[in-house]
C-alpha cells in the first residue's frame, strides 16, 4: 500500500505500531423513541477510569495468547502481543457523562440496538448488576444470543486481559427480561432499520439511519477501521467466521461506495463518520467534516 493513500488513516494508524481505537456508542432520535446503538465498555472499573493492561491476571493473559495460537500465529509472535499488551491502557466509562451532558437519562432511552453481543458492545447493559436502562428493549440478532448466551457459550477470558471487562454473559444476566431477539430484517423505529451481515459474529448486523433524503449505515464490527473498507486484504482478527465476515462486507460495498452514504463504527477513532469513493477499481476514504 502505498503512504499516500495510509495518509487519511494516520489518525488512528500513526505509524509507530499502534492502532488508536474508540469504544463508543451513538443516540438516535425518532419520533417519540430514543435508541441507543451499541453500549461500548460499560463503566470503568478504576476510579480514574483507565484499565492498564499490565494488571490483567494470567489466566486472562493466557486466554489473549491463545486467540492468536487460534489464528495459527507463533509463540515468538504470541510472546511480542503479550508484551505489547502490558504497554497499552484502556480509557472507558463515559458514556453516562456523555448522555448527561445531552440532556438524556438513561431511563429515556426506548431502545438498545446492540450490533453483535461482544463485550465491547454491550458493557452498558447492566451497572453493579442492575439494569442500566431499566425502560429500554435490548436489540440483538437471534444467532447471536445463541451463541454467546446458549450452554457452550466461547471463553471471553481475553477481553479481561484487553479491556477489563467481564465476559458478555455476566453483563447481560440482570436484563435477560428486557432482550429482545430478532431473526428477519427490521426496524426498530422510522428510520432506523436492522441488517443482518453475518461473520464478525453468527448475528452481527448494521444500522441504516434514514432521514430527510440522506442514509448513514453504523457498520458495528463488520468493519473495526476504515482501512478495511479500502483494502480487502485488511481486518482485524476478532471474526468468528473471516471467510463469511470478507463475503458479507463484500457484499455491502456496492451501496457504500457512492460517495453520499455516512459510514460510521463504534470503533472508528473518535466516532468519526465518513464516505467511500469509489474510483476506477479502487476505493479511497473521505472523513466527514462537521
Ligand atoms: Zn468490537
Amino acid at each position: 500500500m502505498l503512504e499516500s493513500d495510509l495518509a487519511v488513516h494516520r489518525d488512528y494508524i500513526p505509524g509507530n505500531g499502534r492502532y488508536i481505537v474508540t469504544f463508543g456508542a451513538f443516540l438516535v432520535a425518532s419520533g417519540d423513541q430514543l435508541v441507543l446503538l451499541d453500549a461500548g465498555l460499560g463503566p470503568a472499573a478504576a476510579a480514574d477510569g483507565v484499565f492498564r493492561c499490565s494488571s490483567a491476571d494470567d489466566a486472562s493473559r493466557e486466554a489473549y495468547g491463545q486467540l492468536f495460537r487460534n489464528f495459527g500465529r507463533s509463540e515468538e509472535y504470541i510472546n511480542g502481543r503479550l508484551d505489547d499488551l502490558s504497554t497499552q491502557t484502556v480509557e472507558y466509562g463515559m458514556l453516562a457523562s456523555s448522555l448527561k451532558a445531552v440532556g438524556v437519562d438513561p431511563r429515556d432511552i426506548t431502545d438498545v440496538v446492540f450490533s453483535h453481543l461482544h463485550p465491547d458492545h454491550v458493557g452498558w447493559a447492566s451497572a453493579d448488576g442492575s439494569s442500566y436502562f431499566s425502560n429500554a428493549n435490548l436489540w440483538c440478532h437471534e444467532a447471536d444470543a445463541e451463541h454467546f448466551l446458549g450452554e457452550r457459550a466461547p471463553d471471553e477470558a481475553h477481553y479481561m486481559a484487553m479491556y477489563g471487562v467481564a465476559p458478555t454473559k455476566d453483563r447481560l444476566l440482570p436484563v435477560m427480561n428486557q432482550l429482545k431477539t430478532w431473526d428477519r430484517d427490521r426496524s426498530v423505529a422510522p428510520g432506523i432499520d436492522l441488517r443482518h451481515v453475518p461473520g464478525h459474529t453468527p448475528g452481527s448486523s448494521v444500522c441504516v439511519i434514514s432521514s430527510n433524503g440522506e442514509r448513514a449505515i453504523m457498520m458495528g464490527d463488520v468493519v473495526h477501521c476504515p482501512l478495511e473498507l479500502t483494502a480487502d486484504e485488511w481486518s482485524v482478527m476478532a471474526d468468528v467466521d473471516p471467510l463469511l465476515a470478507l463475503k458479507s462486507k463484500q457484499a455491502l460495498l456496492p451501496e457504500l461506495e457512492d460517495g453520499k452514504v455516512h459510514i460510521g463504527s463504534p470503533h472508528f477513532a473518535g466516532l468519526r463518520y465518513g464516505r467511500l469513493l469509489a474510483q476506477d477499481d479502487s476505493r479511497s476514504w473521505v472523513w466527514d467534516e462537521y
